[in-house]
């Protein structure tokens, strides 16, 4: 019969909207009073089961976002209270992710050594125009370093359309904690195809320090099981070279100075901490 969809799509949409009143028949008018409408979690209200047709009071309530969604790319940085390497950039500056960004809204300056002049793998600064951006995500899928991850934060607006929305390193950074909080399985498939939880290059540095830990353990054993076959005689020669590469192996002095400049690293990581923890003071007291 002509009309018939019409009729039937227009039943669907009464149906839902004797079902809002009926509901607050049966809860009385509590809904409007307040109670039952706080004592009902929001999620129950909004799921499936629901009946009939509900206004979400914006901004007093949210709809929870899914984890694919994407808004603006934040950074990943190591956690603040990381033993070694607090408040690190996952960021290496390749580039990627300015070269892929369709709208041309990612500036980066790779960061350079103080003394050596030479690039280092850090960006030292980093700006996304989040007014261009599109919140497609090419730069987070592109990234080879998983550094740059889309973020659930959509409420942004602000009265200022100037360097107001253009978003420097402070303020894109985050730490790696919060992809985890706020994305649980794409973090943990990730984690998984990097072998670990941390950033790619501190895996592959354990992986290859591990390694040749192995390599020496080896060696040493195979020496060791060597000298326990041989006489005697040469058992004593062995043990001549051995204190020959005693009088070579390094003075005290030496000694001292890795010391020294295992002390000065370990200064340096504190530093390093103490100022990515200000900075996530500071981040946070602006917030507010
Ligand atoms: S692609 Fe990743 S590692 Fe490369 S510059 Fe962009 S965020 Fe940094
Ligand atoms: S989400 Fe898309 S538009 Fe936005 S910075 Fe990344 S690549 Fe560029």
């Amino acid at each position: 019969m002509f009309g018939q969809g019409i009729v039937k799509g227009l039943w669907v949409t009464f149906k839902h909207f004797i079902a809002t009143y009926t509901a607050d028949v049966r809860r009385g008018t509590e809904q409007y009073l307040g109670s039952t409408l706080a004592d009902t979690p929001f999620e129950v209200r909004q799921g499936t089961k629901a009946k009939g047709i509900f206004t979400v009071q914006y901004p007093e309530e949210k709809l929870a976002v899914p984890e694919r969604f994407r808004f603006i790319p934040f950074l990943v940085v190591e956690n603040y209270d990381h033993p070694e390497r607090p408040g690190h950039d996952w960021c290496t500056s390749c580039g990627i992710c300015a070269k892929v960004c369709p709208p041309q809204c990612i500036w980066i300056v790779r960061g350079e050594d103080p003394q050596t002049k030479r690039p280092i793998p850090e960006p030292q600064a980093f700006f996304i125009d989040i007014d261009i951006c599109m919140n497609c995500g090419l730069c987070a899928e592109f990234c080879p370093f998983d550094a740059i991850k889309m973020d659930h934060d959509y409420e942004l607006a602000s009265y200022d359309r100037t360097a107001n929305h253009i978003y420097d390193k402070a303020k894109l950074s985050k730490e790696f904690r919060y992809w985890q909080t706020i994305a649980p399985t794409t973090a943990a498939e990730e984690a998984e195809a990097r072998g670990g939880w941390e950033h790619s290059d501190v895996i592959k540095e354990r992986k290859k320090a591990e390694a040749s830990a192995a390599k020496a353990g080896g060696a040493a054993r195979g020496a060791a099981g060597g000298a326990a076959q041989r006489p005697r005689g040469q058992a004593a020669a062995t043990s001549e070279a051995a204190a020959g590469q005693a009088a070579d192996a390094p003075k005290p002095e030496a000694a001292d100075d890795a010391a020294a400049a295992a002390e000065k690293a370990k200064a340096e990581r504190l530093a390093k901490r103490e100022a990515a923890l200000a900075r996530k003071r500071a981040r946070e007291q602006g917030g507010q």
